[in-house]
Parts: C-alpha cells; sequence; structure tokens
C-alpha cells in the first residue's frame, strides 16, 4: 500500500510540477530579457557600416521592447577587427558584424558570401541568398564553425580602388602592393601584385606610409570619409572586384538557438532591415561626394579599360577554378552560384542593362 501510495503521490507530484512548469515557463521567457555583444570589423561608430551595426541593435532593442540589448564595440575594442569570427566561435560575443571574405582563412567558402569578382551585384546576391540556395549553402559553410550568418548590409557596386599611377594593362600590377580582400586580391597577384588584407582602420596611414602603394575600399562617399584622396590621385572604376559586397551578421549558433523563437526572429528582420538602409545610404550618396572629390579636391576619375578588364576577367577563371578544384564547399557553393548568376543575367539583359541602355539614349 505505501509503495502504490507512494507511486501514486510521485506521479501526481510529477503531474503537478510539470504542470506548474508548462504554467510559468511562457510568463518566465517572456520576461527574461537578455544582454548580447556585437563585435565588429570596423572602427568603433564607423560611418554606414559600423552605423548599420549600431541601428541593427537598436532596432533589435526597440522590436523586443527591451528584452534584447546588444551592446557594439568596434574593431579593437572588445577584440581585433579580424578577430570577430574567432571571438563569436568560441562565445566571448555573441554575434558579430563584417564581412564574409574576411575569413577566407577558415574556410575559401566563406568568401562567396562577400563578393565574387565579376560576379553578382547586390539585387542578384540578395535574390540568390533570400530566395535561392545561398542561405543555405551559407548555413552549411558556417556550421562547422558553430556560426550562423545572414546578409545585414551591402556596399553596392563597389569602386575599382586609388593608385598613385595610371593602371592601363595588367603589366602596371606588378610589383604593385595593394590593399584588397578576398578573391579579388587573388586576381591581382595572377598580375603580379601583392594583394594585403588590411583592416579599414590601418588603410590609410599603411598608405601614406608607403606599406601599401594603391587601396580599394567601398565607394565615393565613404572612400571620401577615410580621406585616400589625400594620399593617392587616380581613382578607378568599375569594382569588377567587388560588385555588390554582402555585410554579414553572424551569432553564435548556440546562443542564437537559446534564444526565444520571436527574437530569433527580431534579429533576422533587423538584420534585413540593416541590409537595405546600407545599401540605400551608399545609393544616394555616392554621386554627390564621386563629384565633390573630382571638383574639390581634383581626383582623377579612370575607367579601367576594357582590354585589362578583359585580362582580368581570365584570372578570375583561374582563381575560382583553383578555390574549387582544391576545395570541396567552394566547388558545391560556386556551381549553385554561377548558375543562379547566368540566369540573372540573363534575364538583367532584358530588365536593367535594357533599361539603362534605352534611359541613356
Ligand atoms: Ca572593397
Amino acid at each position: 500500500m505505501k509503495r502504490r501510495e507512494f507511486l501514486k503521490n510521485a506521479a501526481l507530484g510529477t503531474a503537478a510540477a510539470g504542470t506548474a512548469t508548462a504554467i510559468k515557463a511562457p510568463s518566465v521567457f517572456a520576461k527574461r530579457s537578455y544582454r548580447w555583444r556585437m563585435v565588429t570589423a570596423w572602427p568603433p561608430h564607423f560611418p554606414v557600416l559600423g552605423e548599420g551595426a549600431d541601428l541593427l541593435a537598436k532596432w533589435v532593442d526597440q522590436m523586443s521592447g527591451g528584452r534584447l540589448k546588444i551592446h557594439v564595440y568596434g574593431g579593437g575594442e572588445l577584440v581585433p577587427p579580424l578577430g570577430i569570427f574567432d571571438a563569436v566561435r568560441h562565445g566571448s560575443a555573441e554575434m558579430g558584424h563584417g564581412a564574409a571574405y574576411y575569413w577566407a582563412g577558415k574556410s575559401p567558402a566563406t568568401q562567396f558570401f562577400a563578393a565574387v569578382p565579376f560576379g553578382m551585384n547586390a539585387q542578384q546576391m540578395n535574390a540568390w541568398i533570400y530566395y535561392g540556395n545561398g542561405q543555405k549553402l551559407w548555413d552549411e559553410v558556417y556550421a562547422p564553425f558553430g556560426l550562423q550568418s545572414m546578409p545585414a548590409g551591402n556596399t553596392g557596386v563597389q569602386m575599382g580602388g586609388w593608385f598613385n599611377k595610371e593602371i592601363n594593362s595588367a603589366a602596371d600590377y606588378k610589383g604593385l602592393k595593394m590593399r584588397i580582400p578576398g578573391l579579388g586580391g587573388k586576381v591581382i597577384a595572377k598580375a603580379g601584385a601583392t594583394a594585403i588584407l588590411a583592416p579599414g582602420g590601418e588603410i590609410y596611414t599603411d598608405l601614406e606610409r608607403g606599406v601599401i602603394d594603391a587601396t580599394e575600399w567601398v565607394g565615393p562617399y565613404h572612400d571620401y570619409l577615410m580621406g585616400f584622396y589625400k594620399v593617392a590621385k587616380f581613382y578607378y572604376y568599375p569594382g569588377w572586384h567587388e560588385p555588390g559586397t554582402v555585410l554579414e551578421m553572424f551569432v553564435n549558433k548556440k546562443k542564437f538557438a537559446a534564444l526565444p523563437k520571436d527574437l530569433q526572429e527580431i534579429v533576422k528582420t533587423a538584420a534585413a532591415r540593416s541590409n537595405v538602409w546600407m545599401l540605400s545610404k551608399f545609393e544616394a550618396v555616392n554621386n554627390s561626394y564621386l563629384k565633390l572629390l573630382i571638383s574639390k579636391y581634383h581626383v582623377k576619375l579612370r575607367k579601367f579599360p576594357d582590354s585589362l578588364l578583359k585580362q582580368l576577367k581570365i584570372y578570375s577563371k583561374e582563381v575560382l577554378l583553383d578555390i574549387t578544384s582544391k576545395d570541396k564547399m567552394s566547388k558545391k557553393v560556386y556551381d549553385d552560384y554561377s548558375k543562379f548568376q547566368k540566369n540573372a543575367m540573363q534575364w538583367a539583359k532584358v530588365s536593367e542593362i535594357a533599361l539603362y541602355n534605352a534611359e541613356n539614349l
């Protein structure tokens, strides 16, 4: 009897405890607030790029009614700018804001989620990531690091870069030390240049001191803020190496999974909003700053000759072949990327390209 009673009481107790948990849990979770750290690859409160990270944190705070507060750290404040991937991976920060090609050393396939030379523009990248297989593949590439990433900004078509001399052919790249990240760096290396990956905060000084001879950065507005016109006079276009660079927000997967579902959606929504915000900002202001650079600071605007672009395109194909033949994941990602790009380009010929041509008649 005693044993039976005990079992009955125990069962009731468990049931009662279970009920109590079931009733209490939602209100406990609903009230629980979280404090996260976001480490970024940008100097503190860096215009546009860092601003995008700051805004993302602000929007999450507003949408969540203060339940998720994100403290944004500039590069170097908590960890060095290019140390953010490892910091989030190992959990010393919950999220990061950077660009996927900075992590080529971790996995070459990361680069396809930032920029591919002669690759897709912002609109096409969004289409691939949000509606094609882009996000799925991105998740797959970051999974071994315990990370998950998503678009949180886009620069649009970048400029080709700042040079101290005219660049007329591939031969002019010989011996040139240029700051240029990702696959674009490998392309100019084929032409005999040395590609250097320096974080944003170091480029101006490197260029001024001659540590590098040339640099690319983003586009007229941001390049103006960086002051490159003071140390280099030739400003080349187009940014063949970065046709629509995706900025990313990545999270520690375990920490993200521990958030209630509504906060997860809020984070994703804020990232998507900053993706649109950043691209819009650049698009809105770039041309005024280009005009300012030319008229006030006497910057010499130059277009890369078609013959050079053709050569760089050949080198790009070689670089992509090198990477995809050595790294399985890169092949998997690039196969899908290039298939998507081909399709998008066919559509562009009867949409954007035809429209731009018509508008310029
Ligand atoms: Ca760039």
